[in-house]
C-alpha cells in the first residue's frame, strides 16, 4: 500500500478560510483591516509570479494588499526609505521584501530594517533570535506551513526523531527550531554530513529542503516515516514535449511513496501552505499590534 498523501493544497484552503474568518471579525468588531505590503525589486519572472499570487490571495482573504514594484536599478537609499515608510504606516501590518534582491542591494540590511513586528517572513534577526529563545516571534512561512501539516497529521510530535536535510536560514534552521519546540528530536543534515542516507533512515520525520531534484530516495526512508518535501525544482520534461519542463521536489516521490507512511507531493504540498502562512502571519501581526488575543489556529 502506498503512503498517505498529505494534501497541502486542501489544507492551505482551510488555513485561508480561517484567515478570512479572523479578518472579517477584526474588521467588524475592531475596525481593523489587516494589511500586507509586498515590495518587489526588478523583474525576476519567478518572483513576479509569487508576488502576483500573494497579492491575489491577500485581497481574496479580505485584507488590504499594497504592492510596490520598483525597477531593478533601484538604489539602497530609495528602498530603505520605502521600508521605513511602510514601518510607520498604521494600515500596513505585514511587510515582505521579495528575495532574491538584485546583487547591488544588501539584503541583510534591508530585511533588518523592517520593523520586527511587521516582518511576516520571519527573517529579521530579532525574530530569528526570539524563535531560538522560544519566545513569541514571527515564524518563517515555509517551516510554519510544514509544521502545521505535521501537527495536523500526527497530532503530537513528542519524542519523534526528525531529520532535516538542508540548513538554510529560510527553511532548515527554523524548521529544526519548530520541531524542537514541538518536542521532537531534530537533526540538521547538510552537504558535509557523512553517510546521509543512514542519517535519514533514523528519521520518523524527514524534511527535505536541499534544492536538488529528487535527491532523497525511497531506500533512505524508514518504513512508515512521514516525508515533507520542501523542494521546488524546475527540470526538463521531454515526455511532455520538446522544451517542456515540470516541477519536482527534493524527494524521489515514486520510490519514497512506496516506503513512507505519509508524504507531501510536489506540487501541491508545502508550496500552497507557504502563501497561506504568509496571510496567517499578517493576521497574527495585526492582532498583536492591536493588543488582541492571538488568532487561533494560525501559528505554531
Ligand atoms: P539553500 O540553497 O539555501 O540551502 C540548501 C541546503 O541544502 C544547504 O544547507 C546545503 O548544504 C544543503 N545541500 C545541498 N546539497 C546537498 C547534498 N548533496 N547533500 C546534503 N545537503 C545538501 O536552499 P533553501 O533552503 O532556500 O531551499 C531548499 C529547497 O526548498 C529549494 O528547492 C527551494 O526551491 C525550496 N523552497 C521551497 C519553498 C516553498 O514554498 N515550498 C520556499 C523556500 C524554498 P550546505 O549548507 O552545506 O551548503
Amino acid at each position: 500500500m502506498g503512503a498517505h498523501i498529505i494534501d497541502g493544497k486542501a489544507f492551505a484552503a482551510t488555513v485561508r478560510e480561517k484567515v478570512a474568518g479572523h479578518v472579517s471579525r477584526m474588521v467588524e468588531e475592531h475596525g481593523i483591516k489587516p494589511g500586507l505590503a509586498v515590495v518587489l525589486v526588478g523583474e525576476d519572472p519567478a518572483s513576479q509570479v509569487y508576488v502576483r499570487n500573494k497579492g491575489k490571495q491577500t485581497a481574496e482573504s479580505g485584507m488590504a494588499s499594497f504592492e510596490h514594484k520598483l525597477p531593478a536599478d533601484t538604489d539602497e537609499a530609495t528602498l530603505l526609505a520605502i521600508v521605513e515608510k511602510l514601518n510607520a504606516d498604521p494600515a500596513v501590518h505585514g511587510i515582505l521584501v521579495q528575495l532574491p534582491l538584485p546583487a547591488h542591494l544588501n539584503s541583510d540590511l534591508i530585511i533588518n530594517t523592517i520593523a520586527p513586528e511587521k516582518d511576516v517572513d520571519g527573517f529579521h534577526v530579532v525574530n530569528v533570535g526570539r524563535l531560538g529563545a522560544g519566545l513569541k516571534a514571527m515564524i518563517p512561512c515555509t517551516p510554519l506551513g510544514s509544521l502545521m501539516m505535521l501537527k495536523d497529521f500526527h497530532g503530537d510530535l513528542s519524542g519523534m526523531n526528525a531529520v532535516i536535510v538542508g540548513r538554510s536560514n529560510i527553511v532548515g534552521k527554523p524548521m529544526a527550531q519548530l520541531l524542537l519546540g514541538a518536542n521532537a528530536t531534530p537533526t540538521i543534515a547538510h552537504s558535509r554530513t557523512k553517510d546521509l542516507p543512514d542519517v535519514v533512515r533514523q528519521a520518523d520525520i524527514v524534511v527535505a529542503a536541499v534544492g536538488r531534484p529528487e535527491m532523497v530516495l525511497g531506500d533512505w526512508i524508514k518504513p512508515g516515516a512521514t516525508v515533507i518535501d520542501v523542494g521546488i525544482n524546475r527540470v526538463p520534461a521531454p515526455e511532455k514535449g520538446e522544451g517542456k519542463h515540470k516541477i519536482v521536489g527534493d524527494v524521489h516521490f515514486e520510490s519514497a511513496e512506496k516506503v513512507a507512511g505519509a508524504i507531501t507531493p510536489v506540487p501541491g504540498g508545502v508550496g500552497p501552505m507557504t502563501i497561506a502562512c504568509l496571510l496567517a502571519n499578517t493576521v497574527t501581526a495585526a492582532a498583536r499590534s492591536a493588543g488582541l488575543p492571538e488568532p487561533e489556529g494560525l501559528t505554531a
